[in-house]
């Protein structure tokens, strides 16, 4: 981390370095030449004064036409170098005198000599060369005077060494400049390198998915820095509080109990609930079905077609394409329904209406049922008052026992409207219906009472073997409805001198666990599973007598579940019926 956190500021520094040094050298190497070109002219001035002084001095002494060379050494001390050559070549190469070689006469031609050349064409020639002579690096100055070329010579010396001597203050203050503007670069760089590093720090800790805690330092970029922090955070609030509500929807699209399917215009699956498999499963019949088959199965034909007519048309938010429709499989039914959205991508759901199909079934034969039961009383009554007015003869005996037929007819009519509207109401209420607290004994002695005659016509004994402080979280309504339909089922069927008897026979945390005994006839084994179903009588012809509207035992049945309990019929060993049902405690 530390080596990472400095490689901004040491790459800084490092480049700075780099092209401080690239500069400085490039000034070296121009001062150097310009120092060279410096001491090269100056040289030439010098040299050429010398060979001015050596020409005038020939001719005052008249040395060339006399060849009198030897008194050119006189001259030589009177020149400002000490180590200075003097050399006279004629025009042909010939050495007429050289200062440094005491048997110039010997010397070969000088004709080709560098320096030599370009004088006799120029007004000087110059080279630096080592001479063949002495074996020194000299600096050769020629000019032509006339018949010869006087050549002044000096140890060549223009070297770095002597260079970078001379320069030494330049370097040091180049030196001094370097690091100061160091310096400078350094408390910049610190200031700012911070600034950077951490933003290198939170680039990588948005790489790696981590989050960044760390403070920018209060400077321009840090300034930025935090900004840009303060962005990142927010999107990423808002990231994270889409994906939770993503999240969200999800799982409540996956609680549901219909199957649910997005996908894209290009038909390929977005999002899938589980149940959307499972409906998909049910409705092709095939087990290894994948959501990606989902337009190969021929149940989902119709989805196809509706997709593809509405490929090249826009759709409107406002007025997205619906459709829906059913199919049936295996005596299930389900519901397909599809929604196209306007950037073409599109919505579908399955859902299993088996039950709705049913209810709506089982609502069809409810009601041609009652039509049945309602029109066999009203056709009895009026038939009886058809009889009676079509004949005015007719005694008053058998005018009172049509009429008595009628009001029987007619009390059979009222028990079966009472009981449809009961049971409308159990449907209706569903969970919502009004609760309180009921006393068991007490409801049970007012029914009881109010079958006295009818109990005591039939010899039967009931007793209630329930405390006093037994009471049911319940409709007092419905729980009277409950007892009544029982006792009077007692009445009617069990028979003669027989024996009801009420008990709670069990109890637990939440219920009471009641049995209703008759020690009558009992009910036919093979009726015994479908007695709580609605208009089922075991003996039609009976129950019409006593009149029953077979649905009695369904209304005990969905008071009892409305409750919450649960209710079961069975025969009794001795003879008789058993109800065993629950009731929730109060
Ligand atoms: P109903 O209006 O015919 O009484 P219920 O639904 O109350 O209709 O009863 C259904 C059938 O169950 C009755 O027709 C009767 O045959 C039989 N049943 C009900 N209770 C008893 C009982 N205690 N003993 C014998 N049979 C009974």
């Amino acid at each position: 981390m530390a080596a990472s956190r400095n490689t901004f500021r040491n790459n800084l520094l490092f480049s700075y370095s780099a092209i401080f040094l690239i500069v400085a050298l490039i000034i070296v190497t121009y001062l150097y030449n310009r120092e060279k070109q410096y001491k090269i002219s100056y040289l030439n001035n010098e040299l050429n004064n010398i060979t001015g002084i050596v020409d005038r001095y020939i001719n005052i002494n008249s040395i060339y036409p006399l060849q009198k060379y030897d008194l050119l050494d006189s001259l030589q001390h009177l020149l400002p170098h000490s180590n200075l050559r003097i050399s006279v070549i004629d025009t042909s190469g010939k050495v007429l005198y050289d200062s440094f070689v005491k048997d110039y006469k010997s010397m070969g031609s000088h004709k080709d000599r560098p320096e030599i050349i370009e004088s006799s064409g120029s007004s000087f020639g110059t080279a630096v060369r080592k001479s063949g002579t002495t074996g020194q690096k000299f600096y050769y100055f020629s000019k032509l005077y006339g018949k010869y070329f006087v050549r002044a010579a000096l140890v060549y010396d223009v070297n770095i060494a002597n260079f970078l001597k001379a320069n030494l203050h330049f370097l040091f203050i180049t030196l001094g400049c370097f690091i100061l503007i160091g310096a400078i670069l350094l408390i910049v760089t610190n200031r700012f390198g911070e600034s950077v590093t951490r933003l290198q720090d939170f680039t990588a800790s948005l790489k790696n998915d981590k989050p960044f805690i760390a403070e920018f330092p209060k400077n321009e970029l840090g300034e930025i820095g935090t900004e840009i922090l303060e962005i990142y955070n927010n999107l990423l609030r808002a990231k994270n509080e889409l994906a939770n509500e993503k999240e969200k929807l999800f799982n409540h699209l996956n609680a549901l109990n219909e199957g649910i399917a997005l996908f894209s215009a290009g038909k390929d699956i977005i999002f899938r609930n589980d149940h959307f498999i499972q409906m998909m499963n049910l409705i092709s019949g095939d087990l290894k079905i994948f959501t990606s088959n989902f337009f190969e199965i021929p149940e989902f034909a119709s989805v196809n077609d509706f997709i593809e007519k509405y490929q090249g048309i826009e759709v409107k938010s406002s007025e997205l394409p619906k459709m829906e429709y059913q199919v049936t499989k295996d005596s299930r039914f389900f519901r397909i329904q599809c929604v196209i959205f306007n950037d073409k991508s599109f919505e579908v759901i399955l859902n299993d209406i088996t039950k709705i199909g049913k209810n709506k079934l089982i609502k069809q034969q409810m009601t041609s049922n009652i039509a049945h039961e309602l029109k066999t009383p009203v056709s009895s009554i009026k038939g009886y008052i058809e009889t009676l007015l079509n004949d005015d003869d007719i005694e008053p005996r058998k005018k009172k026992y049509f009429l008595e037929k009628a009001l029987a007819q007619t009390d059979r009519l009222t028990g079966l409207i009472n009981d449809i509207s009961v049971l409308n109401k159990i449907e209706e209420a569903g969970s919502s219906f009004q609760t309180e607290k009921v006393k068991i004994k007490k409801i049970i002695r007012e029914v009881r009472e109010n079958f006295r005659s009818a109990s005591e016509a039939k010899k039967m004994k009931i007793e209630i073997n329930i405390s006093d402080g037994v009471t049911v979280k319940g409709n007092s309504s419905l729980i009277h409805s409950i007892f009544q339909n029982l006792i009077e089922n007692a009445i009617n069927y069990a028979g003669e001198d027989t024996t009801v008897r009420i008990l709670v026979y069990n109890e637990d945390r939440k219920y009471y666990y009641f049995s209703f005994s008759d020690d009558g006839v009992g009910i036919p084994q093979e009726h015994l599973n479908r007695v709580f179903e609605r208009f089922y009588r075991v003996d039609s012809g009976r129950s019409r007598k006593s009149g029953g509207t077979g649905l009695g035992l369904s209304i005990v049945k969905n008071a009892v579940l409305l409750h919450k309990g649960e209710i079961t019929v069975r025969n009794r060993a001795g003879g008789g019926t058993e109800f065993l049902f629950s009731l929730p405690k109060n």
